[in-house]
């Protein structure tokens, strides 16, 4: 069946009304008709039928057996977490997400959990550090902003060997591109705020497991901690859905334009995407992501200071100068300055992410004229 036809029909039809739209439960509550009697739901931290819609179509999309949504990814993330307990040990890609290092040093490293960061890129690596404390390796591939590509399916199978579990960050890849657990990982987790919200619009989280043991710890957690997505999003991220493949399959198409525009200028010292063929892992991902590369460019500038990156990044007219990723429109940010900011220089540079470094998040604009604006600030920059 073709991907979008699979997607669209994914999303059930109201059986009670026949509302084509999945309907918004607004409600705290549900009335009971005697203490425990009641239809399926009694409070919405625990369960809501918009969400419970939602959580079904991203395990479908994912492949797995179930799906959870918190209010945001890093939510999603804290959640995963909330399974390891003291001693545990983490290996985790270097360059991680900045929040998801965040949590993972500065609160869940005080509760007695192990984290050890390692370049994923060779699988190898992985190994040196896995023992029988090892829980969770968490990777992202692509990771940001250097856009590093892992071999799940190897790493799985080391991870495995030990017993950890394997978590995927697909928020990068998205799941038209990437399907971690066909791949061989546990658990795949997705920010929803970026392609599947798909809009600049919301705040979201998505958790995808694929076994029931898994799917019971991750239920308990999330009507524990409580950290659930509200019916009205819930809805936003199912309409969202609706168009991720089209949107992504656009925005990949413009990524592998502008890529080979930036490979070619004379005013780029490098450029990260993993289509291209120079990419250190660039036949791992052709086929680990289906051919499509994803939305998100890093390229750094042949004059490597952060004035001239300060320049280009406020030169441009579509793409936007902001955080975040993976809406209709284009955007575009200075790592070092914004997302990376809280990063120690040298630790930046080592991980690649130079002075000069500007990430592209490509929205469905014209692939022309997003090159013509990307052109006119290098015009801009040379003065
Ligand atoms: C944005 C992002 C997150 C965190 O998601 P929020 O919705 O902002 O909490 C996690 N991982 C990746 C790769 C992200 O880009």
């Amino acid at each position: 069946m073709d991907k979008i036809t699979r997607i669209i029909h994914s999303i059930p039809v109201d059986e009670l009304t026949g509302s084509i739209s999945v309907p918004i439960y607004q409600t705290a509550t549900y009335v009971q008709e005697a203490p425990g009697v009641n239809k399926g739901y009694d409070y919405a931290r625990t369960n809501n039928p918009t969400r419970a819609a939602l959580e079904k179509i991203i395990a479908q999309l994912e492949g797995g057996f179930a799906g959870f949504a918190f209010a945001t990814g890093l939510a999603a993330i804290d959640a995963i977490l909330k399974t390891l307990k003291s001693g545990d040990e983490i290996v985790a890609v270097d360059d991680i997400y900045g929040g998801a290092y965040r949590l993972f040093t500065h609160i869940y490293q005080k509760f007695g959990i192990k984290i050890h960061y390692v370049d994923t890129t060779d699988a190898s690596n992985v190994s040196l550090y896995l023992n029988e404390n090892t829980k969770l390796v968490w990777l992202e591939s692509p990771t940001n902003p250097t856009l590093k590509i892992s071999d799940i399916k190897t790493i799985a199978h080391l991870a495995h060997g030990v017993g950890a579990l394997v978590v995927i960050d697909n928020t990068f890849a998205t799941p038209v591109a990437q399907n971690p657990i066909e791949l061989g990982a546990d658990i795949v987790m997705h920010s929803g705020t970026k392609y599947l919200g798909g809009h600049s619009d919301l705040l979201a989280g998505l958790v995808v497991v694929n076994s029931e043991k898994l799917a019971d710890e991750i239920k308990f957690i999330q009507n524990s901690s409580g950290g659930v997505l509200g019916p009205h999003d819930c809805w936003l991220v199912i309409r969202g859905i609706e168009t991720v493949a089209l949107r992504v399959e656009r925005q990949c198409e413009n990524a592998v334009k502008i890529a080979a525009f930036l490979a070619s200028h004379p005013d780029v010292d490098h450029v990260n995407y993993p289509g291209l063929p120079s990419h250190k892992n660039h036949e791992i991902a052709s086929v680990q992501q289906n051919g499509l590369f994803g939305g998100m460019i890093s390229f750094s500038l042949k004059n490597d200071t952060e004035e001239a990156a300060l320049a280009f990044v406020t030169a441009t007219k579509y793409f936007k100068l902001a955080e975040s990723l993976g809406g209709v429109k284009s955007l575009l940010c200075h790592p070092s300055q914004m997302t990376h900011k809280s990063v120690p220089r040298e630790t930046r540079l080592a991980s690649g992410i130079n002075d000069s470094l500007i990430r592209l998040s490509c929205g469905i604009e014209g692939a022309d004229d997003l090159i013509s604006d990307l052109q006119q600030a290098f015009d801009k920059v040379k003065g």
